[in-house]
Order: C-alpha cells, then structure tokens, then sequence
C-alpha cells in the first residue's frame, strides 16, 4: 500500500467527461491533478473493435446534433481529429417494414399504420395526461415526434375506454418504434434544438475514441508510438470508496491503493453509480441518492452480423429498416453498414432492454450457422 502526495483534484473515470474536466483544469492551470481508471485504456463508453475486415464501434457511434445555429462540440472534435463520418438517416426506417416471410409492408400501408399510431398516442395524452396534448404532433420528418414527458402521470382509472392496443405485428413494431424511441424523450430534445437534427455515423478506422485521444494529447505526456506515459493517469485503478471531509477527500481503490485530494470529480456512468462498486462515507445526501436511482438507463445491445454476400436492398433511404415480429420489441432495429462501410457486408441490429447486461455481439459468417443464415435470408426475400 502506497500513499501519493495529496493533488489538488482527483477525476475518477477516464471517459470523454474525465478526459474533458481534466483537459480544462490543465488548461486553466490545475496541473496536479490524477485520473483514476478502472480499465487499462481511455475512452470509457466510446470503443473500437476490429470486426469483419473494418472497424466498429461497441459504445457511441453516432453524432447527434450536427447543422443547427450552435455548433456541436463533438462535431468540432471530430472535425479536428479528421474524423470520417457519414451521414445516418433514421427517419425512412418506418418506410422499410419487413414481416416474419421477408416482405416488405407496403409505403401506404406502413404510412397508414404510423399516422394512426400517432394519432392514438395524441389522444392518448389529451385524454390521460392532461388538457392539452403536450404539444407537437409526431409525424413530420428529422428527429420525430410529439408531446413531452407524459403530463406528470393523469389518472387513468376515469378514462371511458382505453385506446385500443397494437395487436398485429406491423402496429406492434411502429408502437414499439414510436413509443420507445422518437417519443420517449421530452420533447424539444435540447441537443436538436441547439445543435439541430442531422445525425452522423462515425466510420473511421481510429474509431469515435480517437476524440478522446486528441482531448488527451493536450495535456498528457505520450510516447513517439501514441502510448500513453503521464503518472497523472493510472490505469487499472478500480475506486472503491471515497471519503469527504471538509478537509478534502480520501480515495480507496481496489488494489489498496489510497489518493488524497482537495477536491474529486466522478465522471463514472449513472449504472456505475447506482450500483454499490463505489462507497461513499458519508453517504451521499438523500435527495441526491434519489436522483441517481430515479434515473433510467437502458441496456443497449449493438449485434454485428457478417455475410459473404449482400441479400439486402442498399442505396438512398435504405439505411435502417424494421423487423415486425409477434413480440413487441423483438430485434426491431436494423442497420445495414454499407453507407459506412462499402463492401463490408455488415448488418448492425440493436436491442434495448433493462433486463440484460450489456453485450456488444459480434458474429461473422466463420461462427454463424447455416441454420441463422436461412433465417435471416428470407427477411429479404422481395
Ligand atoms: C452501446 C452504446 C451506444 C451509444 N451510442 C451513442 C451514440 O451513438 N451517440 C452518442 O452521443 N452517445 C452514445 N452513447 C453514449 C456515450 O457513449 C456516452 O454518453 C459517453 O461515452 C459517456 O462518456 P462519460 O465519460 O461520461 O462516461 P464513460 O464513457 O462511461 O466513462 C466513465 C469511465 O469511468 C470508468 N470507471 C467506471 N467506474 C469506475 C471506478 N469505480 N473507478 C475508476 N474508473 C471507473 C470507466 O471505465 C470509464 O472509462 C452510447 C453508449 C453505449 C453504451
């Protein structure tokens, strides 16, 4: 067991957000500063991987809010490090529904369905969740939908009669669409609003990381090959438990290692936070617990899939497309990577739930079995 001398900040977590508070301290002349990480890289949440001949992200892998009136900082990052993106269109993948036999739900039909699901969602709020539907109809182009946030929870029990409830697979992927993705945020979403709606997909062999790695090289110290040699940075530093006092902090990590600090910036993720990895002594204030455990997150699953060959439609509004299954939700999204990467015969399927941990999956046609290939081959049978 060791015991540097105290710094005046410790940042816990190595993310683009510890990064970043780092890189503005230094700026501003805090140089004693350690970053504490819990792996042996920087980056957090934005990771590369080699898949399939390309690389591919596991965490972020998409600007959001690019050509608005303020610009995106990440998109000024991004432009920095020479970043090559491609731009991403979500807003056709209602256009593109595909049933269990592999046809393609007809424009109108799926219009149809989407309008109606909108309209219902409308009424939904005007009835239940206040006088008002919250504002903005869904329908229109970019980001999507309407009314914000659900009106504090209306009482339900007085309602007449409940909306009627998707029941056919193409209403049950366009309810699951509308409800779980352009309409689950409180609307306006601030990052289109300031930023505006245009989205961008990171397809660049040095990865979404490579933002952070920039940040990094203006205040860390690398070596001629890009490698990382700074004692302010410790890898492999799993913080366990942080002690608070007026006269500073006391940071514990796994290997017993103990950091003294004036001040501590936790940049690590909300799951992390509600979890019991990180003690707090004393404990954080109630209302502050609250609001950590009040906050939802998501378990996003990103699927890689490669192929030997292209069975799916490419070109110009053909970017995502929706699988309508019995089951609400089930591998509904779908992304084909050719915009990304030409020639890579990557799919990308996504899945959100709460249940599962978080699983980045990649499956090349080495470990696929013939078995999968049929079934997913007959999606596109047009
Ligand atoms: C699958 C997925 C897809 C995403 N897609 C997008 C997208 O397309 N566009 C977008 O803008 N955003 C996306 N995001 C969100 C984005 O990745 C995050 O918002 C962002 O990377 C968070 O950065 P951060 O620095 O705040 O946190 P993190 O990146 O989580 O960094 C926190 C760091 O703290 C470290 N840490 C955790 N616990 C400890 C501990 N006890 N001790 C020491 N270190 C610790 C972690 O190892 C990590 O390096 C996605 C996220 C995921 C998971």
């Amino acid at each position: 067991m060791e015991t540097p001398s105290r710094s005046s900040v410790i940042i816990v977590g190595a993310g683009v957000s510890g990064i970043a508070a780092a890189k503005i301290l230094a700026e501003k002349g805090v140089e004693d500063i350690v970053i504490l990480e819990a792996t042996d890289r920087i980056g957090g949440r934005m990771h590369k991987e080699a898949f399939g001949g390309v690389t591919v992200e596991l965490g972020a892998g998409w600007i959001v809010g690019v050509g608005g009136k303020v610009p995106n900082p990440i998109w000024e990052l991004a432009a920095k490090s020479s970043l090559r993106t491609c731009p991403s269109d979500f807003s056709n993948a209602r256009y593109n529904i595909y049933d269990r036999s592999g046809r393609i739900f007809p424009g109108e039909l799926a219009t149809d369905s989407y309008r109606k699901a909108v309209g219902s969602a409308i009424e939904k709020l005007r009835k239940w969740g206040g006088t008002d539907g919250g504002g903005g109809g869904g329908g229109g182009g970019g980001g999507g939908g309407g009314g914000g946030g659900g009106g504090g929870g209306g009482d339900f029990s007085g309602a007449a009669e409940p909306p009627s409830s998707p029941k056919t697979p193409l209403e049950l992927a366009i309810d699951f669409m509308l409800h779980d993705y352009e309409m689950a945020e409180a609307q306006p979403r601030s990052t289109y609003l300031d930023y505006g709606e245009q989205e961008y997909l990171v397809a660049d062999e040095k990865g979404y990381e490579d933002l952070v790695h920039q940040m990094a090289q203006d205040f860390l110290s690398f070596t001629s090959v890009g490698k990382i040699l700074d004692n302010r940075l410790q890898f492999n530093k799993v913080v366990r438990e942080i002690r608070h006092s007026r006269s500073g902090i006391t940071i514990t990590t796994e290997d017993g290692c103990i950091y003294d600090a004036s001040y501590a910036i936790l940049s690590v993720s909300i799951g992390v936070l509600q979890s019991d990895l990180i003690s707090f002594q004393p404990s954080m204030p109630r209302w502050k617990m609250e609001a950590i455990e009040k906050l939802d997150v998501t378990v996003y699953t990103k699927i890689y899939l490669k192929f030997p060959y292209k069975f799916w439609p490419c070109g110009p509004k053909k970017e995502f497309f929706i699988y309508a299954h019995e089951r609400r939700g089930y591998y509904t999204f779908w992304q084909q990577m050719e915009n990304a990467y030409p020639g890579s015969n990557i799919l990308l399927v996504s899945r959100e739930t709460h249940l599962i941990k978080m699983i980045v999956l990649f499956i090349s046609w080495h470990v696929i079995s013939k078995w999968r290939m049929h079934t997913l081959v007959p999606i596109f049978l047009l």
